[in-house]
């Protein structure tokens, strides 16, 4: 449900600051601490969930809402023209946060490739 020592789970709790954007019963959209584009928030589930590995549908109504909130959130926060969505999962995925968000990344300049290519 929740776990104590996680950073978004005391995000969603209220237990330290963050630059929330949305919130409902299911999920919780902030700004990103160390944002990599001019637009550049975080949709999480509310209730802990540490990777994609451990998703069950009972998780669908809240993976499904990160979907379905973020482009009305990105249009809001000033990616009208294009945003990219990323999950990062797992040691491969460079996930650094062990709770499940989906990065939502935009500004009025295109992006750039979404993987560095290697040489
Ligand atoms: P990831 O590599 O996908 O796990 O990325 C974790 C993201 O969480 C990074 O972009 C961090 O800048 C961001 N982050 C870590 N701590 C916080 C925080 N307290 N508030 C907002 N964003 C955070
Ligand atoms: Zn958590």
């Amino acid at each position: 449900m929740t776990d104590p020592n996680c950073i978004f789970c005391k995000i969603a709790r209220g237990e330290i600051p963050a630059k929330k954007i949305f919130e409902d019963d299911d999920v919780m959209a902030f700004h990103d601490i160390r944002p990599q584009a001019p637009v550049h928030f975080l949709l999480v589930p509310k209730e802990h969930l540490a990777t994609l590995y451990e998703a069950q549908p009972a998780h669908q109504q809240a993976l499904g809402k990160m979907l379905a909130v973020a482009g009305r959130l990105a249009r809001e926060a000033g990616a009208g023209e294009g945003f990219r969505t990323i999950i990062n999962t797992g040691r491969v995925g460079h996930q650094e946060v062990y709770h499940v968000h989906m990065h939502v990344l935009g500004g009025p300049e295109p992006l750039g490739p979404m993987l560095q290519r290697r040489k």
